[in-house]
């Protein structure tokens, strides 16, 4: 047992008297995807003491080529990825605490989600979740990780409050997501996201050791074009986040019940108010009307023109669709207004 870390406490820099601070750490992963995935089972077998991943999906097969905590048992077994992933990871580290939530994270309840993490990584899909990241980051002095991939490319920046540029600083106007590529638009090659994942894993590490070492850049690859940058990024001065303490995103000036999912053309509809919705009762509710398959965290719904997943907060990701107005027609009619 003891030996469980000894190749990387042999490496000076971290040492046993690092290991035991990593062992007393808290990292929230939001988003587990190809990078969640990666960094989850980095943080786990390096020894973490408390690994919390939030993620508000369900598995799917074109999922598998990148996103290696999964297999085809989980999506036969209707597992969101955040419960697959806890799963397989225990059986990795029984020694530390691992804790997966099926969770839209939003506005109103990422203060509580983030509460006590040393560290918060980014392994979503999205702008506007990395800038509601970001304002808590700020407001709370917490350092984040900002990670993405798409295609053979590959980006990653620490974001360390009141030392660095923060990500409105380089997202200064709203970007409509119509604007940006997407996975289902651009694919993605595994290795970005892996080798993306791996950097926001070393400064982890890094971060929690308080090592000189720590990046203050962006760093951007290209797998595929051997294209391998480091950008310094400067602090902007009229940024209203980390320039003039606006925590916009936050305070859910640009929050909507509805939203795209992006690349899956998929519509997540969310309760205004999450509630505690029994699987059972939906399920011998819609029986009649189509095709039920669910577990205790989630029901799958599928008729010969609708396919949706409802999770027990209520939350629903409507599929085969793009239109918001349309998915919460559906919303109402089927789980209720
Ligand atoms: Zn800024």
């Amino acid at each position: 047992m003891t030996d469980r870390y000894s190749r990387q406490s042999l490496f000076p820099p971290i040492g046993t008297e690092g290991q035991k601070k990593l062992g007393a750490s808290f990292v929230v992963i939001i988003g587990c995807g190809a990078l969640g995935t990666v960094t989850a089972a980095g943080l786990v077998r390096s020894g973490i003491g408390k690994v919390r991943i939030i993620d508000r999906d369900y598995i799917e097969y074109h999922n598998l080529q990148r996103q290696i905590l999964f297999n085809e048992e989980d999506i036969e077994n209707n597992l969101p990825k955040a419960i697959a992933a806890e799963k397989h990871l225990r059986k990795v580290n029984s020694t530390i605490e691992i804790e997966g939530m099926v969770s839209d994270v939003n506005y109103s309840n990422i203060e509580s989600l983030v509460e006590g993490a040393d560290v918060i990584l980014d392994g979503l899909d999205n702008l506007e979740t990395r800038l509601l990241i970001n304002d808590v980051s700020l407001k709370r002095k917490i350092p984040w990780i900002y990670g993405g991939a798409i295609a053979s490319t590959g980006m990653s920046m620490n974001f360390l409050p009141g030392k660095t540029a923060c990500y409105r600083c380089i997202n200064p106007r709203e970007v409509s997501e119509g604007q940006l590529l997407t996975c289902e638009t651009a694919g993605v090659l595994s290795p970005a996201p892996w080798i993306i994942g791996s950097i926001q894993l070393a400064e982890t590490l890094k971060i929690l050791l308080g090592a000189k070492e720590i990046s203050r850049d962006l760093v951007l690859i290209d797998v595929w074009n051997n294209d391998f940058k480091r950008l310094s990024v400067v602090k902007r001065e009229d940024c209203p986040a980390c320039g003039q303490g606006k925590f916009e995103y936050l305070e859910g000036k640009f929050s909507t019940r509805t939203s795209s999912l992006c690349g899956q053309n998929a519509v997540q509809v969310l309760n205004p108010k999450p509630f505690n919705l029994s699987m059972v009762d939906l399920a011998n509710r819609l029986k009649p009307l189509g095709q039920v398959q669910y577990n205790e965290f989630m029901l799958r719904f599928q008729t010969d023109s609708h396919d949706m997943v409802i999770f027990p907060d209520g939350r629903a990701i409507i599929k085969n669709t793009a239109d918001e107005t349309y998915a919460r027609g559906l919303y109402a009619k089927y789980v209720g207004a």
